[in-house]
């Protein structure tokens, strides 16, 4: 695969840190305005499971997403190899309580789309290599951001051992949850562990699944399918950290009967089980997200656990607002670093940024609790859930990410219009 290591500039108007999934989108979403646009990522973009963000994952993109990725043509480079998800089916393992979301009931085609995270870096490698005004520095590292008041500085090393020293107006840290520009600001992070990983695996089922993503509770921790093409279906099994060695010990047939003991039966026996890889867990929060000429997105602003596909999707939306309200400022002569812009966007964004969180780290741990007071309220609120509808679509639709103020790329507004 090509990466562009010319740098033609030292000057940008934009420099994004981190070409994961987050910082590439932002770095897609802007391409086409005439604002000159450097994106600096340490690993090489080619697919293998070591990139930290284009690796064996599947993720489930939010129908929000998909619109936002539609607008950006990045949609029609992962459509074919995406499985829909139609409905949801959340169940806790010996409790009566069962709910279900379906598509029709919210008037969309589906309610996600499950896609593979190195397919998701290929159309966004894809699209950048072919848009003006974007240039790609890879591989090369952030090492240092000197802070200063009026000007946003980023010292690069590459893999040359040249060091060069970039200059932007603005500085965007898209560089994960060990982020280096958040830390060398000295902005903090609230990290919570859940003492849990996340343990991944393709899976074949004996019942197709009928494009049904299953959720299912129990008291050492959630386990959900994802539907994919075939009978294929992408696990996410939740692990207390103890019990991981031996986890991922297990031969094929042995991780089979832990997902069976923890699942059920209802999408049959399972087979042809593929490589499994584990994640640590845990909730990350900077307090700040922008700072003097810098905005922090993604897993460098907010890490989630995966229990509801939300962290990439949250961080979707971040930065089609980020987009707009640079694209905005640009178009007005404003100064797209200014505080009074960078403002503008952590207002409009924390909210949904509250809700997601909390919702997230709720259902976490409210379903590992075992008194019982709690799992009565699990069981009550389970089957609450269900036979409200007016609930279950709040919820269902902030969880598509197409609740509150919708930007114009998830409206189907390009910003260069
Ligand atoms: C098991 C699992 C399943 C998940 N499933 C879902 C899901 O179904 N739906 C969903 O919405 N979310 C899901 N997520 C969350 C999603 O994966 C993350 O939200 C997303 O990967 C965050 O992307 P990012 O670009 O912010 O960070 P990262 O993926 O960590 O990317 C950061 C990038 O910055 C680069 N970088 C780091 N430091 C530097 C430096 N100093 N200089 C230059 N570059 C640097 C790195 O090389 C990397 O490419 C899941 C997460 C896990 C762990």
């Amino acid at each position: 695969m090509v990466h562009r290591l010319i740098m033609a500039y030292n000057d940008y108007d934009l420099l994004i840190i981190g070409g994961g999934m987050v910082g590439a989108s932002l770095a897609c979403a802007l391409a086409g305005l005439d604002l000159h646009i450097g994106l600096v990522e340490a690993e090489l973009f080619t697919a293998n499971n070591t990139h930290p963000s284009y690796d064996d994952r599947t993720v489930a993109l939010a129908q929000g997403t998909k619109r936002i990725f539609q607008t950006l043509g990045l949609w029609e480079m992962l459509e074919s190899t995406s499985t829909p998800i139609q409905k949801i089916h959340i169940s806790e393992r010996g409790c009566p309580g069962l709910a279900h979301i379906d598509c029709c009931d919210e008037g969309v085609d589906a309610l996600g789309y499950v896609v593979e995270a190195r397919l998701i870096g290929a159309a966004l490698l894809g699209k950048l290599l072919s848009s003006r005004g974007v240039e790609v520095l890879c591989p090369a590292y952030l090492e240092k951001i000197p802070i200063e008041e009026n000007s946003a500085r980023a010292i690069i090393s590459f893999n040359d051992n040249r060091i060069v020293e970039l200059r932007a107006r603005l500085i965007v840290a898209a560089d994960g949850a060990c982020s280096r520009v958040r830390k060398q600001l000295g902005i903090t992070a609230l990290r919570w562990e859940y003492e849990q990983q996340a343990v991944i695996a393709n899976v074949t089922s004996t019942i197709p699944h009928c494009n049904t993503a299953y959720e299912r509770f129990t008291e050492e921790g959630p386990v959900a399918f994802l539907p994919m093409s075939g009978h294929r279906c992408a696990v996410v099994y939740t692990v207390n950290n103890k019990e991981l060695p031996q986890v991922l010990s297990l031969d094929d047939s042995g991780f089979s009967t832990l997902l069976s003991g923890r699942f059920g039966d209802r999408l049959g026996a399972f087979s042809r089980i593929g490589q499994r890889q584990a994640y640590p867990l845990f909730l990350l929060k900077a307090l700040e997200h922008t700072h003097r000429r810098i905005a922090i997105i993604g897993n460098a602003a907010h890490t989630l656990h995966p229990i509801a596909g939300q962290g990439l999707n949250l961080s979707i939306r971040d930065i089609a607002a980020l987009a707009e309200v640079i694209a905005d400022a640009w178009r007005n002569n404003q100064d797209i670093g200014g505080t009074e812009v960078l403002e503008y966007y952590a207002e409009w964004r924390r909210w949904d940024q509250i809700k997601t969180i909390a919702c997230t780290d709720i259902l976490t741990r409210l379903f590992v609790n075992p008194l019982p007071p709690v799992h009565i309220a699990r069981t009550l609120g389970l089957l609450a859930f269900d036979f409200f509808p007016p609930i279950k679509s709040l919820i269902a639709r902030q969880f598509m990410g197409l609740d509150g103020r919708l930007t114009k790329l998830a409206r189907g507004i390009p910003l260069t219009d």
